[in-house]
């Protein structure tokens, strides 16, 4: 397996625990899209802020995996298979970062 630099390479990677397959993104890409987030969310009127979940978002959430809970560096690399084509892929931290 080859190890990716920091801030390059970013690729498809596979739980080790439960096999959900996740983009990975740099540190600095997950606080550019949390800061984005957030600031949509406090420029919503009251009656649409409804409509979002209640919580911000925090970069923490790109640190665990979406089905299991597993931190990021307990991944591997992705390999053809592991995901149905057309899934979306939810984004989680880089394990270079
Ligand atoms: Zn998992």
């Amino acid at each position: 397996m080859s190890t990716p630099k920091k801030g390059t390479d970013l690729s498809d990677v596979t739980c080790n625990r439960c096999g959900r397959v996740h983009r990975e993104v740099s540190r600095e890409t997950a606080e550019a899209q949390v800061e984005n987030y957030n600031k949509h969310l406090r420029g919503l009127e009251p009656k649409d802020r409804k409509k979002w979940p209640e919580k911000p978002a925090e970069v923490s959430d790109y640190e665990s995996c979406d089905g299991c809970g597993a931190f990021y560096l307990d991944f591997r690399d992705a390999k053809p298979g592991d995901c149905p084509v057309g899934a979306t892929l939810g984004a989680i931290i880089s394990r270079t970062e």
